[in-house]
C-alpha cells in the first residue's frame, strides 16, 4: 500500500513522478522530495522555485520544509535566494541534529557548502507579473492575492511517511517575511505512527492554529483523516473569526498511516492531487460547505483552463 496527495493541480506531474517511486516500493522521502522538485523546477507554476514570485523588492525569497516521519526529523530553509531546488535543501537539513533551520544568508552558505545547484530563480515573466502587480495594487490596496504552496504528504510501502513543501510565499511580500511553509507544525508534519499533513493559504493565520501538527494530533486521537482535516480548519477559522473578526485563506491535505487521504479548506476552488497503489491518478476541486469540505474530479475543462492561464504570460494569469 502506498499513498502520495499534494496541494493544487500543480503538483500533478510531479505527483506522477513520484508515484513511480512509491509503486517500486521506493522511499517516501524520495517521492516527496521528487514531486516538490518537479513544481520547484517548473517556471509556469508561478509561486514556488524557479519563476516564483518576487516580494517587494522584486526579489525572490524561497521558503521549504521536510519532514521525515520515521526519525522525526525537521528541515527547512526560509527567505532563500537563487538556488534551484529549496526542498532539496529542507530535506539534508532534516538529516542534521542541530542546526537544521536555516535562513537567508546562513541557510545560502550551507547550500553552497553542500553543494546544491545555483540558478538565478527570477525569470522574465515573475519580473512583469511584479510590475502589472505593482499597478494594479495602486487600486485594489490589496498586494498578497495569488501566492500558493506546494506540500506534499507520502506514504510507502514500508510504512514510512514523509511531508514537504516548497513556496515563494505572499507576492509583494516584505523583504524577510517567512510564512507558515518553513515551520514545522504549520506548513508540514509528518509522524509515520499516524499521518502527515500539509498546509497552504495565509501563512499568518494558518500558522495561528499550528494547522499541520493539529490535523495529525486529531488522527492520533482517533479521528479519520477527513474528519481531521476538516474539524482542524474549521475550529481555526471559528478562533479567528471570534478573535479578530476574520480569517485568511487555510487548506489542507492529509494521509494517514493506512494511506486515506483528506483535504479541507475553507475557500471555494482549492485543488489538490491523490494517487494511490491500484488507482488513477486524481485532481480533486474542493468546495468549503460550512465546516465539511466537498470535492469532485477536475472537468476537462477545468484542467484545459488552468493549463490555460497558468502557461500564459501576464494578460492571463
Ligand atoms: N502559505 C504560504 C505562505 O504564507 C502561501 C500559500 O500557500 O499560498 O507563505
Amino acid at each position: 500500500m502506498w499513498t502520495i496527495v499534494a496541494t493544487w493541480r500543480m503538483a500533478l506531474e510531479g505527483v506522477q513522478e513520484a508515484s513511480k517511486i512509491l509503486a517500486e516500493q521506493g522511499d517516501a522521502c524520495d517521492a516527496v522530495e521528487t514531486a516538490g522538485k518537479m513544481v520547484e523546477d517548473n517556471q509556469w507554476y508561478k509561486s514556488v522555485g524557479f519563476g516564483g514570485l518576487p516580494n517587494e523588492e522584486m526579489d525572490v525569497e524561497l521558503d521549504a520544509g521536510f519532514m521525515n516521519g520515521n526519525t522525526m526529523g525537521v528541515g527547512a530553509v526560509a527567505g532563500i535566494h537563487d538556488f534551484a531546488n529549496p526542498i532539496s535543501i529542507a530535506r539534508r537539513l532534516s538529516r542534521e541534529e542541530t542546526n537544521c533551520m536555516l535562513a537567508g544568508l546562513g541557510a545560502e552558505r550551507f547550500a553552497s557548502h553542500e553543494g546544491f545547484e545555483r540558478k538565478n530563480m527570477l525569470t522574465d515573466r515573475a519580473k512583469r507579473l511584479y510590475r502589472e502587480k505593482i499597478q494594479e495594487t495602486k487600486q485594489t490596496q490589496n498586494p498578497y492575492k495569488g501566492h500558493d504552496t506546494v506540500g506534499i504528504a507520502a506514504v510507502d510501502q514500508n510504512g514510512k511517511i514523509a511531508a514537504g513543501t516548497s513556496t515563494s510565499g505572499l507576492f509583494l511580500k516584505k523583504p524577510g517575511r517567512i510564512g507558515d511553509s518553513p515551520v514545522v507544525g504549520s506548513g508540514f508534519y509528518a509522524d509515520s505512527e499516524t499521518g502527515a499533513a500539509c498546509a497552504t493559504g495565509l501563512g499568518e493565520d494558518l500558522m495561528k492554529g499550528c494547522i499541520s501538527y493539529e490535523i495529525v494530533r486529531r488522527m492520533k486521537d482517533g479521528e479519520g483523516v477527513q474528519d481531521a482535516c476538516d474539524h482542524a480548519v474549521s475550529a481555526l477559522e471559528q478562533k479567528l473569526r471570534r478573535s479578530r473578526g476574520k480569517a485568511g485563506d487555510l487548506s489542507v491535505v492529509a494521509i494517514d498511516k493506512n494511506g486515506n487521504y483528506g483535504a479541507a479548506t475553507n475557500i471555494d476552488g482549492f485543488s489538490f492531487v491523490v494517487m494511490k497503489e491500484n488507482e488513477e491518478l486524481k485532481v480533486f476541486v474542493t468546495k468549503a460547505n460550512n465546516g465539511h469540505t466537498t470535492y469532485s474530479e477536475a472537468s476537462e475543462e477545468w484542467l484545459a483552463e488552468y493549463m490555460s492561464t497558468h502557461s500564459a504570460l501576464v494578460e492571463k494569469k
